[in-house]
């Protein structure tokens, strides 16, 4: 999930690609980038995953699933977008629409969340749609096994629960711009009762976390694993996320200090000293934070 209008370094994640359906007046998106991911997938599961799961099958049947399987991968990835895009939809965001490119699927709102809640809920709907496909595709695989059904079919279906299982804990890893980065910001929002310091934070997290999955990646290469680079890959899309989210809530915050709002004008020359009232007037400027009224009192300056 990303928010709109990213600096140029978030451009491939962010642009539209080519339109190849609507929903709920959202346009998905088709980058040509998801491509080079749908080719490594059939790739990988026609050579190592198949025949790796259930051998002595001929070339055919894996490829026919392998191409199977990656249109179901295609599937969850945007039904976990649809499942931030509607929530954000029903919190009152805009949401310009859902992209696949090389690294998944991308969410594109307009707007941001507007109460620490809603930024909870719209970061938790993907990796809980993700969590129910893995039950789904669980179940399923278990009831065909039950009733004999063939085991290629089976695999098809594990495979598909598994994937979606690997999405939701993947995206719950607490790294901006990732959905459990999300969730992290929304709570640090509601702890602290500042938006921008818990991007900031978060973002900060983000980049330490993305250092430590290039450190896995390298380790993995060093090992001869070739997801290594994959590794690196994601780690370092995280970290690019995670940096230019942070110098945004950075530029925003330097603006919300320069801006002459009411709350700055009470909070220097003294005003009504009443906590509650900078809350419920966004009007007025971005509301400064409840606790740091009571901290120190426009009074009392
Ligand atoms: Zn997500």
């Amino acid at each position: 999930m990303q928010k709109d209008s990213p600096p140029e370094d978030m451009k491939v994640s962010s642009s539209r690609g080519r339109t190849i359906g609507s929903f709920r007046s959202m346009t998905i998106g088709f980058h040509w980038s998801a491509l080079v991911f749908g080719v490594l997938a059939v790739v990988n599961l026609t050579g190592v995953i198949l025949p790796a799961l259930v051998p002595s099958y001929s070339t055919a049947v894996y490829v026919a699933v392998a191409l199977l399987a990656t249109l179901g991968l295609f599937g969850s990835i945007l039904l976990h977008e649809l499942g931030h895009a509607v929530v954000a939809q029903n919190a009152g965001l805009e949401v310009d629409g859902i992209t696949l490119w090389l690294l998944g699927g991308v969410a594109r709102l307009e707007s941001e969340a507007q109460t620490p809640g809603d930024g909870f809920r719209i970061a938790a709907a993907g990796p809980a749609v993700s969590i129910i496909l893995a039950m789904l595709g669980g179940a399923t695989a278990a009831t065909l096994q039950a009733v004999g059904a063939s085991s290629i079919v089976v695999a098809l279906f594990a495979y598909l629960g598994l994937i979606n299982l690997g999405l939701a804990l993947f995206n719950l890893i607490p790294a901006l711009p990732l959905d459990g980065g999300r969730i992290t910001q929304a709570y640090l929002w509601h702890r602290d009762g500042d938006r921008l310091d818990a991007t900031i934070a978060a973002a900060k997290l983000g980049r330490g976390l993305g250092w430590v999955g290039v450190g896995v990646g390298l380790v993995q290469l060093f090992a001869g694993i070739g997801t290594g680079f994959w590794t690196i890959l994601l780690a370092s899309f995280v970290m690019r996320g995670a940096n230019s989210e942070r110098r945004a809530a950075e530029r925003e915050k330097k603006r919300r200090a320069q801006r002459p709002t009411f709350t700055n004008f009470f909070d220097r020359f003294g005003g009504p000293g009443h906590p509650g009232q900078t809350k419920g007037h966004p009007w007025l400027g971005e509301p400064i934070p409840v606790k740091s009224w009571e901290e120190h009192p426009p009074l009392s300056r």
